[in-house]
């Protein structure tokens, strides 16, 4: 009793710390120390898993997997909303409605258009019970465990709610964070993503909801969906679920005639620029909930509501030049550079082209005029030319044909939009940029050593690729410019204890296109050491969650190169790990077998019996799914994995016959 108090005291406390910080703007504890207490709760969690909840606020961290999302069909429609895109289109609106209305005006709200993935989100006596995505308007996917990870949904309500209702919203990614997330990916060697809407949207449909919890998302909600909820107005309702810890944001208002509402659209008109999350327009509804029944739908959209589409906003520049970069895996990338100009509050200077095709879809000359449009993406981008502006000489863009960094000839791979310059050798941009990578935070990590020190270090005829770190000497390093005896030291040391990082890390600081921290960490768990990943068929790499074959061909690619050999084999001389720890296993028996732990156990701890299971070649994972091979359960299984392993038909074995078998 006494443990399961403590239990529901944490979770209730780290719920309205949660609530006081995303409702009220609060912070009543330090990062650090909400931290504490969430450790504390897992502990006590992963100790006596009885007490489960699916609720519960370590449920933000993630960690389920789901293969496939289930459909589920919308108890009420997700509609669509009518666009206007002009005062006079606004106008006859009202006039529509007025007449249906017979003659009144009625009063209304004007909100922003979150421009995301929108969310349809069921709660039963506080509890999130569910969360769907809009599909197809009549059935969408159940994204729950993915939800539960964004930090402004409630898990749990606060207050007078009532009993049974769903809640509409739109999941956004904020700017800042989306633009953080995309300096990660670049550093990684990963595609940065194009734009913050699609960027939440495939978030959502993320497998394992760990990787959703990394994404910066927040939800915001604009509609709530229910039978006698005890009111009579949209605005009043939305205000009231902000008190049940919903973030609807401060931007919605009443609007009691026209006036009010264009006032509120051009008010936004040069504001939006200067959100924290992108819009894609006004929403405008009628206030009154009988008025809102009165008027009904269409076949697609309410006719109380519409939304009002601002135009992007375009400039035009001169084409002055077009450059091109070289990333560290070679790919190449045309940046146009243009007179410097003022759009929506910011100097643009460049704009991405992507790739060649991009180039003459455009037909693009140098010196043209041209339109510079700032929409969805981040990046400004090139939509147009002014053909009337151009005089009978310019030229044609011609694509470089060889690396304008070591002169080689581009290729392009079949089916890829990118050009790369394949000197992976004897390219310096490459080079340098694949040992930068190498020792980036997010791979060795190795300390005293930067980015700038390894350009240094490659001019100097010092290194020519990773492995060459280990054989630096201090006498090679003292006589280069600003290299004190102290700095000299504590690059020596930073590379010698990067010899302890896990397998994992090193197989990402290969840098091998395609693959990621994540997919690195999967693969060196699943393939335990460097020999039998370079020994994997293509095959047998697709068969691993979440590799797909793209990520299959790049690395069968690289292991196809002797160079990369060669150097593995250097690296691995030099000391460097190229195996996960421990990996002579105790036997095979559990070979290929997926299983859950659950409960106590009376001889060993959870994570002995985990250990236990790997070094007898299986694998832990913390979902029951229909892959689960059996689950091994102590004392106190949770009752809703029981339930979903007799759902499933999924044996349940208990401690002892479990250790019988090995
Ligand atoms: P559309 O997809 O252009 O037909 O617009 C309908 C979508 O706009 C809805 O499915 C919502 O996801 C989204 N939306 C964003 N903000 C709002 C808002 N404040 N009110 C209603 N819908 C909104
Ligand atoms: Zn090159």
């Amino acid at each position: 009793m006494e443990i399961k108090e403590k239990i529901e005291n944490l979770r209730a406390r780290l719920h309205q710390l949660n609530f006081e910080y995303y409702v009220n703007d609060k912070s009543l504890i330090s990062d650090f120390d909400f931290d504490q207490l969430m450790k504390e709760l897992q502990d006590l969690e992963e100790k006596y898993p009885e007490f489960d909840d699916s609720n519960s606020p370590t449920q933000r961290v993630g960690g389920q997997v789901t293969k496939n999302f289930e459909t589920i069909v919308h108890k009420e429609r997700m509609y669509s909303l009518g666009n206007t895109y002009s005062e006079d289109e606004i106008k006859e609106w009202v006039d529509r409605i007025t007449k249906n209305l017979d003659g009144r005006i009625p009063s209304f709200t004007c909100e922003l258009k979150y421009d995301g993935a929108s969310i349809n989100l069921s709660y039963s006596q506080g509890d999130l019970v569910r969360a769907v995505t809009r599909g197809d308007g009549t059935q969408g996917d159940d994204v729950t465990s993915n939800v539960k990870t964004i930090p402004n949904v409630p898990l749990k309500l606060q207050g007078d709610y009532p009993d049974e209702f769903e809640i509409r919203g739109e999941i956004v990614m904020p700017l800042a964070g989306f633009e953080a997330l995309n300096k990660k990916r670049i550093s990684n060697g990963e595609e940065p993503f194009m734009n913050p809407r699609n960027t939440a949207s495939g978030s959502l449909k993320l497998q394992d909801s760990s990787e959703t919890a990394q994404r910066p998302l927040s939800c915001l909600l604009y509609a709530l969906v229910g039978n006698n909820l005890g009111f009579t107005e949209h605005y009043q309702s939305l205000v009231q679920a902000r008190s049940w810890g919903f973030t609807v944001p401060e931007t919605l208002v009443q609007a009691n005639s026209i006036k009010d509402v264009l006032d509120y659209i051009n008010s936004w008109e040069e504001k939006r620029a200067t959100l924290p999350f992108e819009i894609d327009g006004i929403v405008i509804k009628v206030n009154d909930l009988r008025d809102q029944e009165l008027l009904g739908f269409t076949a697609k959209s309410p006719r109380w509501a519409i939304s009002y589409k601002y135009k992007a906003e375009q400039v035009a520049t001169t084409l002055e030049a077009v450059t091109y970069q070289v990333g560290r895996t070679g790919a190449i990338t045309p940046v146009a550079n243009l007179t410097p100009v003022l759009l929506s509050g910011t100097v643009v200077k460049r704009a991405s082209l992507h790739n060649a095709d991009q180039i003459d879809k455009l037909d693009l000359r140098l010196g043209d005029e041209v339109y510079v449009e700032k929409g969805g993406e981040i990046i400004p981008k090139i939509i147009g030319v002014n053909k009337n502006k151009r005089g009978v000489v310019e030229q044609k863009i011609k694509y470089i044909d060889s690396c304008p960094d070591c002169d080689t000839a581009l290729i392009r791979i079949e089916g890829e939009a990118q050009h790369y310059c394949p000197n992976i050798s004897g390219c310096a941009t490459q080079i340098i940029g694949k040992i930068q990578h190498y020792i980036g935070r997010t791979a060795m990590d190795i300390e005293g050593l930067g980015g700038e020190t390894v350009s240094l270090l490659f001019h100097e005829g010092l290194i020519r690729n990773t492995a060459d770190l280990y054989s630096l000497k201090a006498d090679d390093l003292l006589p280069l410019e600003r290299m004190a005896q102290k700095s000299v030291d504590n690059l020596l040391l930073g590379v010698e204890s990067s010899k302890q990082k896990p397998f994992a890390k090193v197989l990402f600081g290969l840098g091998i296109r395609f693959v990621g921290a994540t997919v690195a960490k999967r693969l060196a768990t699943h393939f335990s050491s460097m020999s039998n990943l370079i020994a994997a068929s293509e095959e047998e790499l697709v068969s691993v969650d979440d590799i797909g074959e793209r990520i299959a061909q790049s690395l069968v690619n690289f292991f196809k190169d002797q160079s990369n050999l060669d150097l593995i084999n250097r690296l691995a001389s030099s000391g460097v790990q190229m195996e996960n720890e421990s990996v002579t296993l105790a036997s095979n028996v559990l070979e290929g077998k997926s299983i859950v732990v659950s409960g106590v156990f009376e001889s060993l701890s959870r994570n002995d019996l985990k250990e236990l299971i790997e070094q007898h070649g299986g694998k832990v994972s913390s979902s029951i799914s229909s892959k689960t091979s059996f689950i091994v359960a102590g004392e106190g299984m949770g009752p809703s994995k029981k339930a979903k392993a007799e759902k499933l038909n999924i044996e349940i074995k208990s401690e002892s016959s479990f250790l019988s078998l090995l």
